[in-house]
């Protein structure tokens, strides 16, 4: 796949305070937030969506969840968080290096299939 500013952010090659990292994956705050908390995680290895993934894939993408979990609690919105993926342009995916949405701290509950994106 083609490399991607996330690509760039993951390999450090563009300066950006990680709020977490291991050798799996890194979480960085969203440039443009759509909520007082937005935050990205973003696996090192770069996948271009989430239909790209494949079978081995599986044990990262669990990572991911349990990373975003955590990361949540951390940042104090684990009671009230949504996690959001687009996949695709016509899912609102703009950047194609696979990576998941943390959104809280407004009313997340507000409409069951309110996108909290876009
Ligand atoms: P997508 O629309 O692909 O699901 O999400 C891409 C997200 O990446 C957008 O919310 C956008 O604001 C964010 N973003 C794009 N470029 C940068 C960047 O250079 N730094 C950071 N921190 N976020 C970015």
């Amino acid at each position: 796949m083609a490399d991607t500013i996330f690509g760039k952010i993951t390999r450090g090659e563009i300066p950006t305070e990680f709020l977490y990292e291991d050798e799996h994956c890194v979480v960085i705050r969203d440039i443009q937030p759509q909520a007082p908390t937005h935050v990205l995680i973003i696996p090192r290895k770069p996948i271009s969506r989430l239909v790209d993934s494949q079978p081995e894939d599986q044990t990262l993408l669990g990572h991911l969840l349990i990373v975003a979990g955590k990361v949540a609690d951390q940042l104090g919105v684990g009671d009230a968080f949504r996690l959001v993926i687009n996949n695709g342009e016509g899912g609102g995916q703009t950047v194609f290096h696979l990576h998941l949405h943390i959104l809280a701290g407004r009313d997340m509950a507000e409409g069951q299939l309110a996108s909290g994106l876009n």
